[in-house]
C-alpha cells in the first residue's frame, strides 16, 4: 500500500468510501460482502474509511462501524460528515449536537479521526456561516478540543469562487478539504484552480470521485482497446488513479467501491507507483476532450458584456456540459443558487450568438438548459440534441 504523510500520521493513499456499498436484492447493505471488502482492505494496509450521515439512508455509518469494530480501534481511521447541506428553508434546521451524538452511536465509536462539514456549495454555504442560528463551526471546534474529533475538515462541490470565499472565512479552523478531482474535472469543474486555492491556504487535498462515479471506468469506441494495449496488466479505472499522481499532493484518494472485485483491483493499483507516460497522458486528454466538448465554449467571455440580463454565459454552458457527462445534483445545486441569473432569464436576443467566435447558438443552449433544469426534458433528449448539434458543427467546420 502506498502511504501519504498528513501531519505526523501515515494515511493509506487509498481510502474506502462507503457511499456505494454492496447491496442485496432487497436494497439493504450486503454485510457479508462488506466484511470481505473490509478484511481485504485492512489486510492490504488501508487505514482510512469514509462514511456520511445520509449514505444508504443512514445505514452506511452503522454497517461500516460494525464491520470495522472487528479490528482494533488504532488500526483504522474513521471519517464521518455533518450534513449541513441538507438544511433547507422551511424545515427545522439540523442541530449539530443531535446529529453528532447520533453518528457516534451509529458508528459505535467514541471519536471520529476525521470529521468533515459535508458538501459546502453555493446553496449550503450560508448554513455553515451560522445564519440558521445553530453555529456549526463553534460546536465542532468544541468537540475537537474535547478529543471527539481528531481532525476537522470539509468536503466541497462548490465552484472555485465560493470555495475561495469559504476558505478565506474558515480555512484557519480546518485541516483538509475533499474535492471532486479526476482528469475530466481538472478542466470541467476547474479542479486545477481549486487545488491551487487549497494549496495556497495550506489545506491538504482529499480526492473524491476519482473515477467520476464509474463514468471513467468504461468507454465507447476504441479507447479501451488502446488503453489495454498500452497497459496490458491494468484495468481501465486504474488509469484514473494513475492520473492523480500527476496532481500536486493529493493525500487520501477515496474510492466508493461496491464489491470485492473492485476492492481487489484498487488494492493492486495502490500497491505501487506506475506513472503514466507522455503517450498515455495524451490518450487521457483525447478521452477528456471527447467527453466534454459537446458545447465548445472556450470561456473567452466575449459574449458576456452585451448580455442584457448579465448572465454568466460560459458558467451556464459549462454546467450544461457537466450535465451531459453525468447527472449531478451538485450541478443542480450550483445552478439554482444563481437565482435570477439562471438560464430561463435569457430573452433570446441573440447578442451573444453574434459575439461568439465559436459560433455557439447560445440562446438555444440556454433554452435547453432551462428546460432540463425545469424537468421538461430528459437527460437523454438533451444529450441526443447536443450530439446532433456537435456533429452538424463538425460537418460545417469541415465544409
Ligand atoms: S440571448 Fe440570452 S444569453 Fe444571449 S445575450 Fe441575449 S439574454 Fe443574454
Ligand atoms: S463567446 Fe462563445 S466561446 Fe466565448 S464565452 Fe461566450 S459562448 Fe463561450
Amino acid at each position: 500500500m502506498l502511504y501519504r504523510t498528513f501531519q505526523n500520521e501515515q494515511l493509506s493513499a487509498l481510502g474506502f468510501g462507503a457511499m456505494r456499498l454492496p447491496t442485496r436484492p432487497d436494497g439493504l447493505i450486503d454485510e457479508e460482502e462488506l466484511d470481505r471488502m473490509v478484511d481485504a482492505a485492512i489486510a492490504a494496509g488501508v487505514n482510512y474509511f469514509d462514511t456520511a450521515y445520509p449514505y444508504h439512508g443512514g445505514r452506511s455509518e452503522s454497517s461500516l462501524g460494525r464491520s470495522l469494530s472487528r479490528y482494533p480501534r488504532e488500526q483504522w481511521n474513521l471519517a464521518d460528515k455533518f450534513p449541513g447541506h441538507q438544511n433547507v428553508k422551511g424545515v427545522k434546521p439540523l442541530q449539530p449536537a443531535e446529529v453528532f451524538e447520533e453518528q457516534l452511536r451509529r458508528c459505535g465509536v467514541e471519536y471520529f479521526d476525521f470529521y468533515l462539514l459535508h458538501n459546502v456549495n453555493e446553496n449550503s454555504i450560508q448554513n455553515y456561516y451560522g445564519k440558521h442560528e445553530n453555529g456549526f463551526m463553534e460546536y465542532f471546534l468544541e468537540q475537537k478540543a474535547k478529543g471527539r474529533i481528531r481532525h476537522l475538515g470539509f468536503s466541497s462541490h462548490a465552484g472555485a469562487d465560493a470555495l475561495e470565499e469559504f476558505v478565506a472565512r474558515y480555512g484557519r479552523d480546518l485541516e483538509f478539504c475533499q474535492i471532486q478531482l479526476n482528469y475530466i474535472d481538472w478542466k470541467l469543474q476547474n479542479a486545477e484552480r481549486k487545488v491551487q486555492i487549497l494549496r495556497e491556504a495550506g489545506l491538504p487535498v482529499w480526492v473524491m470521485e476519482p473515477v467520476r462515479g464509474g463514468r471513467l471506468a468504461h468507454f465507447d469506441g476504441d479507447f479501451e482497446e488502446r488503453m489495454r494495449a498500452l497497459r496490458p496488466g491494468e484495468s481501465i479505472p486504474a488509469w484514473a488513479f494513475r492520473w492523480l499522481a500527476t496532481v500536486p499532493q493529493p493525500t487520501v484518494i477515496l474510492s466508493g467501491m461496491s464489491n470485492l472485485a473492485q476492492m481487489q483491483d484498487n488494492l493492486k493499483t495502490f500497491s505501487e507507483h506506475k506513472p503514466l507516460s507522455a503517450e498515455e497522458l495524451a490518450l487521457l486528454d483525447e478521452i477528456r476532450v471527447s467527453l466534454t466538448s459537446m458545447i465548445p465554449c472556450t470561456a473567452c467571455r466575449y459574449c458576456c458584456a452585451g448580455c442584457p440580463k448579465q448572465l454568466d454565459i460560459p458558467l451556464l454552458l459549462n454546467m450544461a456540459n457537466e450535465m451531459s457527462v453525468a447527472k449531478s445534483f451538485n450541478v443542480v445545486a450550483r445552478y439554482t443558487a444563481l437565482g435570477e441569473k439562471m438560464a430561463d432569464a435569457c430573452i433570446g436576443c441573440g447578442k451573444c450568438r453574434a459575439a461568439c467566435p465559436q459560433k455557439i447558438d447560445v440562446p438555444a443552449e440556454m433554452k435547453r438548459l432551462a428546460a432540463l433544469m425545469a424537468g421538461e426534458k430528459t437527460w437523454e433528449q438533451l444529450c441526443a440534441e447536443r450530439a446532433a448539434i456537435a456533429e452538424a458543427l463538425k460537418q460545417s467546420q469541415r465544409g
